[in-house]
């Protein structure tokens, strides 16, 4: 649909997985800009996490979504990429006392002892429960988010970095959009994509926020006196205290799996919990800390009931959500850019999200 340079159908505030793959779904069938803060798009929580699909993770209503979106992740369609974005390595989740319960549905099996040794060697023996969920995969972010970003240039989107939305009023015939760059626009629909920044946004279009709340979480990358891991399962607590996955043959990627309250920001590592991490680490596997090469911080941005949100604002119709994508939403995304195009088209959910009901998502819950 042709658009003068500076009037749109459709503005996505924030060039992250979510408004890239929204982006991506509903290019060509509107004129849509999306607009990134920084200079570069998956500068934020898109460009540091830990890179992982894990059926089990997030609960059940974001396990449909997660679930929807294997298929085209690990064989995309062929218009859309020509090799797998997913390396399966299997999960290990361990405990001390219960045994892990993996939600129905979701694939797992109990590993005694010998096992488990095998799968993880050095594992310490006070851990006495394991489960191994063998679907986990590590994701290509990178290659994904380009990619999804290629799709919806190709299909005629536009993208502005360096462009923040400072300021939105709604009038007769649409949004009236003032950029920290000092350009105007004007917009029918404005999509929050903004991450971490999803309420500061929709206070600056004059909406109620939702209480999205971003939540800081550490990565350490170590080196360390044991070689032959780069194939090891990602190995996690199930009580939710570490996780840690290979990232070459002698190093591991380690959170302390924190959670730590902040404003939204370019976020960064604290020593103490980089420490913490450590500390956690050694208490699980017997293999020497050798370096810390890498450590970075990002924020997980949450929706009062962890569940993301996905549609039009109840009490501003010009308005679509879609944030509060937590710590699923590269392993989420295809298909909550589906069913999240669906709702803002109107149009019926394609096959991929056919049986997903969104009115868990809608922000309509919150009313
Ligand atoms: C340490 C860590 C590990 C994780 N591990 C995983 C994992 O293994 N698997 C998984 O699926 N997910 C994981 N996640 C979660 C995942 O990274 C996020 O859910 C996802 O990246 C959120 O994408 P987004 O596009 O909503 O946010 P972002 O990538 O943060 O994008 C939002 C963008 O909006 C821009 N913006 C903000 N305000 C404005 C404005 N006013 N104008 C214009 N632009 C604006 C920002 O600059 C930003 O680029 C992890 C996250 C972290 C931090």
């Amino acid at each position: 649909m042709a658009a003068s340079p500076s009037r749109f159908d459709v503005l996505i505030v924030g060039g992250g997985i979510a408004g890239a793959s929204l982006g991506a779904e509903i290019a060509g069938k509107m004129s849509v800009l999306i607009v990134e803060a920084e200079s570069h798009c998956g500068y934020h929580s898109t460009g540091r996490s830990a890179a992982f699909w894990l059926e089990s993770y997030g609960g059940p209503v974001v396990a449909q979504l997660s679930r929807a979106s294997y298929d085209f992740l690990a064989s995309p369609p062929a218009d859309f990429a020509d090799c797998s974005f997913l390396r399966t390595r299997g999960a290990v989740h361990l405990a001390k006392d219960d045994w892990p319960e993996l939600p129905a549905g979701g694939e797992g099996r109990r590993l005694t002892r010998a096992p488990l040794e095998a799968l993880v060697p050095g594992i310490r023996g006070d851990w006495t429960r394991a489960v191994l969920e063998p679907g986990c995969a590590d994701i290509d972010v990178a290659a994904l988010h380009g990619v999804f970003l290629h799709q919806f240039s190709r299909r005629g989107g536009r993208v502005r970095t360096d462009s923040a939305l400072q300021k939105a009023v709604r009038g007769a015939s649409g949004w009236q959009v003032k950029l920290t760059n000092g350009e105007s626009l004007e917009a029918a629909i404005i999509v929050d994509a903004a991450g971490a920044w999803a309420d500061s946004v929709a206070a600056a279009c004059g909406v109620a926020p939702l209480g999205i709340a971003p939540k800081r979480r550490t990565m350490v990358q170590l080196r360390v006196g044991r070689t032959g891991l780069r194939d090891m399962p990602l190995v996690d607590d199930w009580a939710g205290t570490f996780y840690f996955k290979a990232e070459s043959d002698r190093s591991v990627w380690l959170s302390p799996h924190d959670e730590i309250d902040t404003d939204p920001c370019d976020a960064a590592p604290d020593e103490v919990d980089v420490a913490t991490a450590i500390a956690r680490f050694e208490s699980v596997v017997d293999w020497p800390v050798e370096a810390v090469e890498r450590r970075w911080a990002g924020l997980r941005s949450f929706a009062p009931d962890r569940v993301p949100v996905y549609g039009f604002d109840p009490a501003e119709p010009g308005f679509f959500w879609c944030a509060g994508q937590g710590g699923f939403g590269i392993q989420t995304s295809p298909a909550a850019a589906r069913l999240a195009a669906a709702v803002l088209l109107g149009q019926t959910p394609d096959a991929m999200v056919a049986g997903i009901d969104p009115a868990p998502f809608s922000p309509a819950r919150f009313a």
